[in-house]
């Protein structure tokens, strides 16, 4: 552990008046736990805070205490002095916002990516931790600041979704650590299950359906691909933060050493070249480093869990994805 990284954050964080903290666009539980985690830690010593996130809550996660003080526009850039940026591999995860936040005097990079740019003038990059909200806990716990129920339920539920249900293989020894504190210090892990995995609507389960009937296996075996187009989406009656999760099912096949999930964007306006947007997920089963590909076409992430956005058409795009099994 980083130590003399730890007391700058926390010297740059208790110097700080007025802190923008923000996380990356579709926010994961990582994303908006660590982001309400270390908001409410430093409204706890009076610290003026303005937590953002472009993205909207997703509804799994608006149970969240807190959940209410998260802003999706900044409108005044000018009066913070300090940003802290959470889970984010490279600024621009942030959103439109990336180009003016990244003025701001002091910028705190803390995040767990492999690919992680480096960005900020004060970095935590720690990719051994399970998750950001590791190290976000790791901080709130050396300023001595009390974990409340809200910042315990905030902690856990990031641990638990970066984990995949600490079945991933970022499942370390600190995810049980830092989670058995969390119930001590109030979080319900029953209740929290229940609401980011016990309460889909009827069209996610639908939506799952058609998700697994799209699955389709490399000539090699080695690759699946799902694919979810907006028609899917539209069909079900769905939003793209529904899809979250579905990928797992691509890659529990057994032999499958990558698993791919093609995700046309909501944004994927129709244009006169017939072109649309795609969000590219890529999990592998820890043999193969996806980051790899991902990197090669301009995205991030980890050694087993990537992704890349691209501007193609369907067709091109599932014969690129389907020549990535080639390699292995
Ligand atoms: P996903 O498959 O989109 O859920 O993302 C898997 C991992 O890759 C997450 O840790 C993301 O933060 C990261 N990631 C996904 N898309 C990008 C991107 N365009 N640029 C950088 N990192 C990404
Ligand atoms: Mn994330
Ligand atoms: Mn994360």
């Amino acid at each position: 552990m980083n130590y003399s990284m730890m007391d700058r954050i926390i010297e740059h964080l208790v110097n700080s008046d007025n802190v923008l903290i923000a996380s990356h666009i579709n926010q994961d539980g990582d994303a908006i736990g660590s982001l309400l985690a270390i908001g409410l830690a430093l409204n706890f010593i009076n610290k003026k805070t303005f937590l953002f996130n472009e993205s909207p809550i997703p509804a799994v996660y608006r149970f969240l205490p807190g959940v209410e003080l998260v802003e999706h526009q900044i409108d005044d850039l000018h009066t913070f002095d300090t940003a802290v940026i959470l889970d984010c591999g490279n600024l621009e995860r942030i959103g439109k916002s990336a180009k003016a936040v990244s003025k701001i005097p002091v910028l705190i990079n803390i995040d767990h990516h492999a690919t992680n740019t480096g960005y900020g003038t004060c970095l935590f990059i720690d990719i051994a931790a399970c998750s950001t909200a590791e190290i976000v806990y790791r901080i709130i716990k050396k300023m001595n600041i009390p974990i409340s129920k809200a910042i315990a339920t905030s902690i856990y539920t990031a641990i638990l979704t970066d984990t995949g249900s600490f079945r991933a293989s970022n499942t370390n020894r600190s995810a049980f650590a830092i989670c058995e504190k969390m119930i001590d210090c109030g979080a319900d892990p029953y209740e929290i299950a229940q609401n980011v995995y016990g309460k889909y609507s009827l069209g996610r389960i639908r939506l799952l359906n058609l998700a697994l009937e799209s699955i389709e296996i490399s000539k090699n075996a080695k690759l699946s691909m799902m694919t979810i187009t907006r028609d899917i989406i539209d069909k079900t009656g769905t939003r793209s933060e529904d899809i979250d999760g579905l990928i797992s099912y691509a890659k529990r096949i057994k032999g499958i050493k990558v698993a791919v999930l093609i995700q046309e964007e909501k944004n994927s306006l129709k244009k006169t070249n017939g072109l649309k947007n795609f969000h590219v997920s890529l999990r592998s089963d820890g043999t193969i480093d996806v980051t790899e590909i991902a990197l090669s076409f301009g995205g991030g992430g980890h050694f087993s869990a990537a992704g890349f956005n691209i501007e193609t058409t369907l067709d091109k795009l599932r014969a690129i994805v389907m020549g990535f099994s080639e390699k292995i």
